[in-house]
């Protein structure tokens, strides 16, 4: 933390800040300049934090040095993270990238839900996604089928093979969500629901944490280290677009930079939802495309038997010989990318 005074203010407004610093038990260096004061300050922040200070007479500014996300941070933890299952799918680092398909709900018609997970596992998919209990704008859209749902999908899962993803949204339904996932998903909406963070942070599943839509990349990674702190290193991060002025054609905005800057920033796998980033399915193949190609980890897509009657999102979802024509040409780029990865991992001499 670093305490910028303004240019020629005077000592006793410097005093101030050191003393009250100290009274914290914070190391001080002071770094008088010709124009302006710059005060450091070294400490634990959590019983006094330094930008109380911002208002202090003298004060120009309080300013944050050391990122706070010390288990997401890549400063903490040099090499990437891959989130391991038991069936050998691995996500993150240099490993292949996964696909993640299935519905936006699960819904009463189970065969619907079948078709889909074969047409997935056909076309190389690891996980087949789908909501038991879903996040909705309105309270008179459909909720969700709850533990209905996660029946089916673990039906799904036992003819298929594919690990189940699904969301969590009350941390009541934390023991019934956990037997049926494989991975645990944290909604947008959810992202800062702290309580069900820490929650999903004692639990042995990793989790799925999607980006809030109004999030910046310090609150996503903050979430991520709410879930970290709690005890649970495998977590996986979904870019899923962000607010903007114009949802005139797109009902996000896909933040394609944050995949790099992500990637850069921490060592967590960070996959992309195009299906929620833009909400129309033709814009589904080329953004997954160019997320794999800007380094995503992995591309979760909405897909449904009968699209145009979907309960959810069947405008962001692709029907299911769409699904398989996207799929083929999406594992023609994963392939690539899946050998240049290999390439680099003999150089680091990893595999
Ligand atoms: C979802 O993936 O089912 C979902 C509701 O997405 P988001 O939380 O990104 O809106
Ligand atoms: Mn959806």
């Amino acid at each position: 933390m670093i305490i910028i005074m303004e240019p020629g203010t005077s000592e006793d407004n410097i005093q101030r800040v050191v003393k009250t610093l100290e009274k914290h038990e914070f190391r001080v260096v002071l770094n008088r300049g010709d124009v302006m004061t710059v005060i450091a300050a070294i400490g634990d922040k959590r019983m006094f934090d330094p930008r109380s200070l911002g208002s202090l007479e003298g004060v120009r500014e309080v300013k944050i040095i050391q990122e706070p996300y010390k288990l997401a941070s890549r400063e903490g933890k040099a090499e990437d993270t891959v989130v391991k299952f038991d069936n050998g799918v691995k996500v993150g680092g240099l490993e292949r990238p996964v696909l993640i398909a299935g519905p936006c709900s699960v819904e009463p018609e189970y065969q619907g839900l079948l078709d889909v997970a074969y047409a997935a596992k056909e076309m190389g998919a690891q996980f087949l996604r789908g909501g038991a209990f879903k996040p909705r704008t309105s309270p008179y859209d459909f909720q969700g089928l709850e533990e209905r749902a996660l029946i089916y999908l673990a039906r799904a899962k036992e003819k298929t093979g594919l690990l189940v993803v699904t969301e969590l949204m009350d941390t009541n339904d934390l023991p019934m969500v956990e037997t049926y996932a494989d991975v645990i998903q944290i909604g947008a909406r959810n992202m800062q629901n702290f309580a069900l963070l820490k929650a999903v942070g004692k639990s042995k599943r990793p989790v799925l944490l999607k980006r809030g839509g109004a999030a910046s990349i310090r609150e996503f990674l903050l979430a991520a280290e709410y879930i970290m702190c709690n005890g649970n290193d495998n977590v996986i991060l979904c870019e899923r677009g962000i607010k903007s002025f114009d949802s005139s054609f797109t009902r996000n905005v896909l933040d394609l930079s944050a995949i790099p800057v992500i990637r850069k920033l921490s060592h967590l796998p960070i996959i992309v939802d195009p299906s929620h980033a833009t909400g129309r399915r033709y814009l589904i193949e080329p953004m997954s495309k160019a997320a794999l190609i800007a380094g995503a980890h992995g591309i979760m897509m909405e897909v449904h038997h009968d699209p145009d009657n979907a309960s959810s999102d069947g405008a962001q979802s692709l029907s299911i010989p769409q699904f398989e024509d996207v799929a083929k040409r999406i594992n023609k780029l994963i392939g690539r990318i899946d050998y240049d990865n290999r390439i680099q991992k003999q150089e680091l001499g990893i595999e």
